[in-house]
C-alpha cells in the first residue's frame, strides 16, 4: 500500500549509528509513515497517518544512506525499515533491496498486522525480522491496538511454516495495567518453543503520554499509575484474561495445517 505512485513513500526521523538495537550490526532505521492500528500507548503517534513526513523514492533514500556503507558491511549491519508499519510499503522495500549493495542487510520492525500478500511480497528481501507482538492475548490485544491479531497470528505461523523462525526476533512487552509480567514471559516462552528468539521488556510509558491519553482513551490503566519505577509490581487491570487460555489457541493454530499459503 504505497501511498504515492512510482514506489515513493513518506519517510520521517532516519536515525544513523544505531548499534545492534534494530537488527545486527550497525544500521540505519528508516521509519515509513503509516499504521492501520491504534495502539493506546504508541510512541511514534505522527507516523500513524499517511501524511507525515517527506516523500522519498528508493533511490533518493539510497543517496542518504550510502555514506555508511563502510560500516554496513564492517558490521554486517544495514537498513532496519520500521514505522508506521513498514510492510504496507513493501513496493518501495523491495525496489530499494534491488538497487542497495548486496552486502547490506535488510531488517523490518512490524507488528505483522497485515494482510498474508504484504508478507509474503517482502519475503526474499528482509534478512531480519522483529515483531512487535503487543500480546498473545486475543481480548487484550483488541483492546490495546483497536484490532484483532488473526493475521498477527496466522502470518507468525506462516513464518515458522517456511522456517524463517530463527530470523524472527518477537517482543513481548510487559505493558502495566494490560498484561503482567508473568503472562509477558509466559508468552515468549511459548513462543521461544516455537523456534522464534524472543525478548521481554517492561513497556515503559512516559508520564505526559499518560496524562495526555489516560482520560479518555486508555480505561484500563489506573490513573494513578503515573509514577513508574522499573521495580513497580504488576498493577491489576479490568476483566479477566488467561494467557493458558490463548496460548491454547495459538497451540490449536499451529497444529492446524495450513491451506494455499505457498502459492
Ligand atoms: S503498530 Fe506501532 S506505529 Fe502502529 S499504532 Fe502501534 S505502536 Fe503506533
Amino acid at each position: 500500500m504505497d501511498i504515492d505512485n512510482d514506489h515513493t513513500v513518506r519517510v520521517a526521523g532516519i536515525s544513523r549509528l544505531r548499534f545492534e538495537t534494530d537488527g545486527p550490526g550497525i544500521r540505519t532505521l528508516v521509519p515509513l509513515s503509516g499504521c492501520r492500528l491504534d495502539c493506546a500507548y504508541c510512541i511514534n503517534g505522527n507516523l500513524r497517518s499517511f501524511k507525515v513526513g517527506s516523500p522519498c523514492s528508493p533511490e533518493e533514500l539510497l543517496e542518504q544512506v550510502k555514506l555508511d556503507d563502510f560500516y554496513f558491511r564492517a558490521s554486517g549491519g544495514g537498513i532496519t525499515f520500521g514505522g508506521g508499519e513498514p510492510l504496507l510499503h513493501g513496493d518501495f522495500i523491495r525496489r530499494f533491496c534491488e538497487i542497495c549493495p548486496q552486502e547490506w542487510t535488510v531488517a523490518v520492525e512490524t507488528s505483522l498486522n497485515v494482510p498474508r500478500e504484504d508478507l509474503q511480497g517482502v519475503l526474499e528481501v528482509v534478512d531480519h525480522w522483529i515483531i512487535d507482538i503487543k500480546d498473545l492475548d486475543s481480548a487484550r490485544y483488541l483492546e490495546y491496538t483497536g484490532e484483532s491479531n488473526d493475521d498477527v497470528l496466522s502470518n507468525l505461523e506462516f513464518l515458522r511454516q517456511l522456517g524463517v523462525a530463527p530470523k524472527v526476533l518477537v517482543r513481548v512487552p510487559w505493558i502495566r495495567g494490560l498484561n503482567t509480567r508473568k503472562e509477558a514471559i509466559l508468552s515468549a516462552t511459548h513462543l521461544a518453543s516455537q523456534g522464534f528468539k524472543t525478548e521481554t521488556f517492561d513497556y515503559l510509558i512516559p508520564k505526559d503520554f499518560l496524562k495526555k491519553y489516560s482520560d479518555h482513551k486508555c480505561d484500563f490503566l489506573p490513573g494513578s499509575l503515573v509514577d513508574l519505577g522499573d521495580d513497580k509490581p504488576d498493577v491489576p487491570r479490568k476483566g479477566s484474561f488467561s494467557i493458558h487460555e490463548q496460548i491454547k489457541k495459538l497451540h490449536e493454530l499451529l497444529t492446524t495445517p495450513l491451506t494455499g499459503v505457498y502459492e
